[in-house]
């Protein structure tokens, strides 16, 4: 007889029962003058002790500002310290923080505090080519004429106010300094009696992940949800305070504030910034000069340290453990990630957003061929079952979609009751979309995706939500977009488009209509213009077949294309 691709992860060590301010309060009792936060681009370093007074000035600041539990508090900044110090003061007070992509453009950012009805934005002042207040004033004009915390805008009737995180704050916003200023005017004690109201159920964070019908849908995530995900991502890893993990992935994403972030306080592991956003030397100077133990990465990131040219010179010998996740890892990588980086006990994680997110997760002891060619076998208290199309378990080794349950499925998409009834069954599986078999072991094996997703240098894209986004250009009658193979960001995105007739609009043109609105890694790298698309006979885009075209094309003179 067949066996069912079903299988349920360990249960010995227990769950936790506590809210994220508990845990972090633990974390400082337990570990007081250890080293719990080094954010290298600011220098500055501070133990559990100093830490906990950052985060229990914010959350008395913003208990100040009148931030009650279940409000919504948005961060649209990168990687910093106050990232940090917010996540875990929002979660003391019982805000729930929406993460904001710091690469988002106005459409984006307007869409999600709209969406989440933000009260407070907490953001940078700017980064790269990204001027958030600059932003900010086109979206907000009133911003600079009202009184801080006195904001009424017709486009955000619900957003108070403004917090900037940089040196000097536009008019009209509280400058960082200006919250910790506020927290006089509340108590240690109210703070703490603020805590015990709180439930590990409570929904404390908002991550808005694209959907393939349209906007982005805000996965709604309990204390429960994420503290426990990042516990089991570092019992995995045998973190302990001895440890010392970099984090160059983003803190927006559940793989930099609940994979790192998490796992972190509820190991008292040190957290370690190297960069504001993604920078291979820092990332390499930050093992090497902080003794790290640990380090976490999409494979392009590790792609990116192997290659850099200053990688030999720095001492890496310290490093043991880390995490690869959010697409597959070639071979040669895992290879020389565990030779040239010294990760021997490098692990491959798997799962998503809606799920807090790891599903899946390999063990230190896993050969190199199960690390990669599978994804790892179900995480602790969790299930996974693989189904076919009318939702029957199918027999190991056969294909189908990936279903997960367990108490790191979400609590829905935040007032979006449809798309979350989509997605969780009235079981309680989360369909992640993804096609996968189970072997003999119970190893997972991710095929492809069943949804049309596309995963450029490890952010996700939606082509659903960039068509729509070029129906708005005024010479655009239709488009369809597509993702190809690209050898150094695993996907590429590809535009076909058909114009209006009478209308013109070329390559560059879109492009730079791109700037300013969608993010950037958003941006089609090539346009094909169509007067039609390959459709079936019953009139449904074959975006397979546009595919096969593109590849083709690509691959035998790429000016045809650009
Ligand atoms: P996100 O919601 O941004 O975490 O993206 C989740 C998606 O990333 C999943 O549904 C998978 O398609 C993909 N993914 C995550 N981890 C892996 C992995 N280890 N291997 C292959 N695909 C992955």
């Amino acid at each position: 007889m067949s066996v069912p691709s079903y299988t349920r992860g360990p249960q010995t060590t227990p769950l936790l029962a506590m809210t994220i301010g508990a845990a972090f309060d633990r974390a400082v009792e337990r570990f007081t003058d250890r080293e719990a936060l080094v954010v290298r681009h600011q220098g500055l370093r501070y133990t559990w002790a100093q830490l906990a007074e950052e985060v229990d000035g914010c959350a008395r600041g913003l208990l100040a500002l009148g931030l009650k539990a279940g409000e919504r508090v948005g961060i649209w900044s990168p990687n910093c310290a106050q990232w940090c110090i917010t996540q875990f003061a929002s979660a003391k007070v019982g805000a729930v923080l929406v993460n904001i992509n710091p690469a988002y453009r106005l459409t984006e950012l307007e869409y999600t505090l709209k969406q989440s009805g933000c009260r407070w934005l907490i953001c940078a002042d700017s980064f790269k080519t990204s001027n958030y207040h600059a932003m900010l004033h086109d979206l907000l004009p009133e911003l600079h004429r009202c009184a801080v915390g006195a904001l009424e805008s017709d486009r955000l009737p619900e957003l108070q106010g403004v917090i900037s995180l940089g040196d000097t704050p536009a008019d009209g916003m509280l400058s960082w300094e200006g919250l910790l200023d506020l927290a006089e005017q509340v108590s240690a004690e109210q703070l703490r009696q603020c805590g015990e109201q709180l439930q590990f159920d409570d929904p404390v964070n908002i991550q808005y992940t694209s959907g393939t019908t349209g906007f982005p849908k805000g996965a709604t995530l309990s204390h429960y949800n994420i503290l426990n995900n990042g516990f089991m991502v570092g019992e995995s890893l045998k973190l302990s305070e001895h440890d010392r993990l970099v984090i160059p992935v983003p803190l927006y994403h559940c793989f930099g504030m609940v994979m790192g972030n998490l796992g972190c306080v509820t190991h008292g592991t040190t957290m370690i910034y190297p960069s504001a956003a993604f920078d291979p030397l820092e990332t390499l100077r930050a093992a090497a000069q902080e003794k790290a133990t640990g380090m976490y990465g999409v494979p392009t990131m590790f792609i990116a340290m192997l290659d850099h040219p200053e990688r030999q010179s720095l001492n890496l010998s310290h490093l043991r453990t880390g995490i690869m996740a959010g697409s597959t890892c070639p071979i040669e990588v895992m290879k020389r990630v565990i030779d040239d980086l010294h990760l021997k006990e490098m692990q491959i994680a798997y799962g998503m957003t809606e799920t807090s997110p790891v599903s899946t997760q390999t063990g230190p002891d896993d050969d190199i061929e199960h690390r990669v060619t599978r994804v790892g076998r179900t995480q602790p208290h969790l299930e996974s079952k693989v189904v076919d199309e009318q939702n029957r378990i199918v027999a190991r080794g056969q294909i189908g979609e990936l279903c997960t349950r367990g108490y790191s499925v979400m609590l829905g998409y935040w007032n979006n009751p449809q798309a979350t009834a989509e997605a969780i069954d009235d079981a309680g599986w989360m369909h992640t979309g993804d096609l996968a078999i189970m072997d003999e072991e119970g190893y997972l094996r991710i095929i492809g995706r069943n949804k049309d997703m596309i995963i450029r240098g490890g952010e996700n894209v939606y082509p659903r939500e960039i068509e729509e986004f070029f129906f708005t250009h005024p010479a655009v009658a239709d488009v369809q977009v597509i993702g190809v193979p690209d050898d150094v960001y695993g996907e590429e995105i590809v535009a076909w488009v058909r114009l209006h007739e009478g209308h013109q609009a070329d390559a560059d043109e879109l492009r730079e209509y791109c700037k300013g609105r969608i993010a950037h890694f958003k941006t089609p790298r090539h346009f094909k213009f169509v007067d039609d698309f390959p459709m079936t006979v019953s009139g449904k885009v074959q975006k397979f077949r546009m595919r096969e075209i593109s590849v083709e094309e690509l691959g035998a003179s790429k000016s045809d294309l650009l």
